[in-house]
């Protein structure tokens, strides 16, 4: 089935991101001076505030930080609820949101904080990629 939902605009600062997703690798914005991954891009660093990044390709590995179990939404994602959403704390570091894989959102006292993640790619156009996160073994 075609992808429904609405697929983020590509900017060009966030050019390394798609082509990696395209490829099935989650690439991840790194400062040079203070070490840091952040999410999501920025053209500055968060926490040291240097302009001096690089892409590094990610693990694609986290754990999940904390999730809420949507029961409203329109367009394409209305079909989906209850779909559960959640935060991952990347084992680079720093935190994306997502919409979680394989879980059941009738079922949240199934899903555990610290799960293991991993991501996955589903895509949203001939350009586009999208990064969900699955679970993969229990907290
Ligand atoms: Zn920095």
């Amino acid at each position: 089935m075609a992808y429904n939902k609405p697929v983020p605009p590509q900017g060009q600062h966030t050019k390394p991101f798609w082509d990696g997703a395209k490829d099935g690798k989650l690439m991840l914005p790194k400062c040079n001076d203070c070490g840091a991954v952040h999410w999501y891009p920025r053209l500055i660093c968060p926490y040291c505030h240097s302009t001096n990044l690089r892409w590094i390709e990610g693990s694609g590995l986290g754990r999940i930080h904390t999730f809420a179990v949507q029961h409203r939404a329109f367009g394409g994602w209305a079909e989906d609820v209850p779909y559960v959403t959640a935060y991952i704390d990347l084992d680079e570091g720093d935190r994306m949101m997502t919409v979680l894989r394989g879980v059941d959102g009738n079922k949240p006292e199934d899903i555990k904080i610290g799960a293991r993640v991993k991501v996955e790619f589903e895509q949203g156009n001939d350009d586009t990629y999208i990064p969900f996160w699955r679970v993969t073994e229990e907290a």
